[in-house]
């Protein structure tokens, strides 16, 4: 199917994020935990279409809205009432008053990056080295790249992204996460011309980076009294790792929240929070915020559902609980088969990385091994369990669906790993090294 894929698709696959070594892997269908290969195999599903499906494949809350809502027409370009739902209960959770919807986290983020500079009629953005924040020209810069493709600790470069130019990404300044005095000295250089700083308030893209205590709260401090703003992405966060994301978890409100992936359990949903001040901008004209698709009926209803059916208290609770004994007992696993580990799990998220020094920043993680989560990800695959193929940057995510025995099949596949990477000495090779792909 690969063969033939790749001759009427580029890679063989939709997007290149869903390639992986060594074929991408072709889904025929998903029920709760598991998905089956177009082969018939079956896989306990902890990749969750990177992050987004925590409600579990065809969640009969989901399936039941969308089933209503397709016979009652899909697309008007025009608002149905299940929007005002939706908006009201992301202002309950996250705190910010007024919501807007698109159909991706790229859209959210360019919405954030325009606002942030029709505002403050500023041209610069802020944002964080190594953290992935979609895949538009303002923050596709400085991202999955070599330390040395990121110039200077201390001065980091500015580093477009394929077929962005330099003068793009001349808009924006990078910074390391969790340094203060780096985003201090950055303001103070360049007063008067930042419109806003865009970053996730924990690091998602590489394994799970958490703001050291006091971080957020200093970053929004300084940035307003820059006369800047604030944007949190929380595509990937908002709604997995709590309730109300990182801002209710941290108790941090900034000026404006991007939202994706879990939003609409499975379907194409973006939104984009903020205050009463920036969205004003969108109620007076002076930014159209738009799309075709935004706020589509079929979207509605399952966003909708997903925030008032499946995704309650009580579900976060049980997620707590299978990604804690997940969480506890890899590392006892890996610590037995003495390899360096550490972890966290927020809600729906598990984080494994191994070694033993939690990262601060980006290049800290660069110094991660790739081959021992790559290999982590092929044991596990043909241990039926299927996890995000980009292995080192991604992390386990859970659904509604999950126990704590589909935790013990990872946990066992995990120990087979142990076993095997334990007697390796040399992880220097070419064939260890291979999984440097992700
Ligand atoms: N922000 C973050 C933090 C993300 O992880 C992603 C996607 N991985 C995006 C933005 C972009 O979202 P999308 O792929 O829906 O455009």
């Amino acid at each position: 199917m690969h063969l033939q894929a790749s001759k009427s698709i580029p890679g063989g696959v939709p997007s290149s994020w869903a390639s992986s070594r060594p074929t991408p892997v072709w889904v025929s269908h998903g029920n709760g935990a598991y998905v089956w290969d177009v082969d018939d195999n079956r896989y306990i599903d902890f990749h969750a279409g990177y992050g987004a499906n925590v409600v579990g494949h065809a969640n009969p809350s989901v399936v039941a809205a969308v089933q209503k809502r397709v016979t009652q027409g899909t697309h008007f370009a025009q608002p149905t009432p299940d929007s005002i739902v939706v908006a009201e209960e992301l202002s309950r959770r996250f705190g910010l008053p007024q919501w807007r919807f698109c159909n991706s986290g790229t859209e959210a983020t360019m919405d954030a990056v325009h606002l942030m500079r029709v505002i403050t009629g500023r041209d610069l953005i802020i944002k964080v080295e190594g953290s992935y924040n979609g895949h538009h020209d303002s923050v596709a810069i400085s991202i999955f790249r070599s330390a040395e493709e990121l110039g200077p600790a201390d001065k980091p470069w500015r580093t477009p992204g394929a077929g962005i130019p330099q003068a793009i990404a001349d808009c924006v300044r990078i910074v390391p996460f969790n340094d203060i005095d780096a985003l201090s000295r950055l303001l103070d250089e360049h007063e008067g011309q930042i419109a806003g700083m865009i970053f996730e308030p924990i690091l998602m893209g590489a394994g799970i980076i958490v703001p050291q205590p006091g971080y957020l709260e200093a970053v929004k401090k300084l940035v307003h009294q820059h006369g800047a703003l604030l944007a949190f992405d929380e595509v990937k966060t908002g709604l997995v790792i709590h309730q109300g994301g990182a801002t209710a978890m941290y108790g941090v409100v900034p000026d404006i929240i991007c939202l994706a992936k879990a939003l609409g359990g499975g379907l194409p949903c973006g939104a984009i929070g903020g205050t009463n001040e920036v969205m004003g901008a969108i109620t007076d004209g002076r930014y159209n915020q738009v799309g075709t698709f935004n706020g589509n009926p079929l979207t509605m209803a399952a966003t909708r559902a997903v925030l008032t059916e499946v995704l309650t208290d009580d579900a976060y609770a049980r997620a707590n609980d299978v990604g804690a004994y997940i969480l506890k007992n890899a590392i006892s696993t890996l610590q037995k088969h003495r390899q360096g580990v550490h972890g966290y799990q927020f809600g729906f998220k598990v984080s494994i990385v191994f070694s033993d020094e939690p990262a601060r920043n980006y290049r800290d993680f660069l110094e991660v091994s790739t081959g021992a989560m790559h290999l982590n990800y092929l044991m596990q695959f043909n241990g039926g369990v299927f996890l995000a193929p980009w292995g080192k940057s991604e992390s386990l995510t859970l659904s509604v669906a999950h126990t704590c025995e589909h935790g013990d099949v990872f946990l066992r596949n995990l120990s087979q790993l142990g076993k095997v990477i334990e007697q390796m000495s040399d992880r220097t090779s070419e064939v260890f090294a291979a999984g440097s792909f992700n």
